[in-house]
């Protein structure tokens, strides 16, 4: 395992980035893009442990827990800007009109430190699956070509698989990689509330069925 500091947050906090794996295609598996929806965090954690004790062959993750650091330590969606990092990616669809706050989408797009890191980490990188673990109502959002990943996942959980979440999310991390970067990316929505066991007991394994179809069927 490598960890490294992908980047600063707005409160200058290490993003923390791990790496496991040495062959194979590369996952990127993302945590506390919101900082309220520890459901995500608390599955991002628990993959850390594991794979801290034996990882997937045929594949290089990389695992960023805690990408809105300062959202997450202050429970609260946002980071401490008050930008929704999650509308603020450079997407072609991205408008600085402010819906509301809670979708406040910055300045300008990409003006967060966050956000900055994380695209520059994926312009040398260039994963071949993302994984962004939030928490609301149970959903497996797709966007670009992952639907046996998501498929693997919903045999375990039960969870819908949809392409789009029902509502415009414009400067949204599925738009920007999943979209208009040809990078497939899985907006997996875990169930508010859900107790940190239960998350441990079936997301957890859940993620992991939905890697070894990556580890599998892509060569590398
Ligand atoms: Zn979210």
């Amino acid at each position: 395992m490598k960890s490294y500091i992908l980047g600063h947050s707005r409160l200058k906090l290490p993003i923390m980035a791990y790496e496991f794996g040495s062959a194979g295609p590369r996952v990127l598996l993302i945590g506390g893009v919101h900082g309220d929806e520890s459901e995500g965090v608390v599955a991002a954690q628990a993959l850390l442990g594991v794979f801290s004790q034996s990882t997937l062959p045929n594949l290089q993750i990389t695992l960023i827990p805690m990408f809105n650091i300062d959202g997450v330590l202050a429970c609260r969606r946002t980071n401490s800007a008050g930008v929704d990092l999650n509308r603020n990616l450079p997407t072609k669809d991205w408008s600085p009109e402010i819906a509301t706050e809670r979708y406040h989408p910055g300045p300008y797009a990409n003006s967060e430190p966050e956000n900055q890191a994380l695209t520059g980490w994926l312009t040398t990188h260039a994963p071949r699956l993302i994984i962004s673990l939030h928490s609301w109502k149970p959903l497996l959002n797709t966007n670009g070509d992952c639907l046996r990943v998501a498929e693997a996942i919903a045999r375990h959980t039960g969870y819908p698989i949809q392409p789009s979440i029902g509502y415009p999310t414009p400067g949204c991390l599925g738009t920007y990689t999943g979209l208009e970067r040809g990078i497939p990316t899985l907006t997996y929505e875990i169930e508010r509330q859900l107790s940190p066991d239960k998350i441990v007991a079936t997301h957890v394994p859940a993620i992991i069925e939905g890697l070894q179809v990556m580890a599998t069927t892509s060569p590398a």
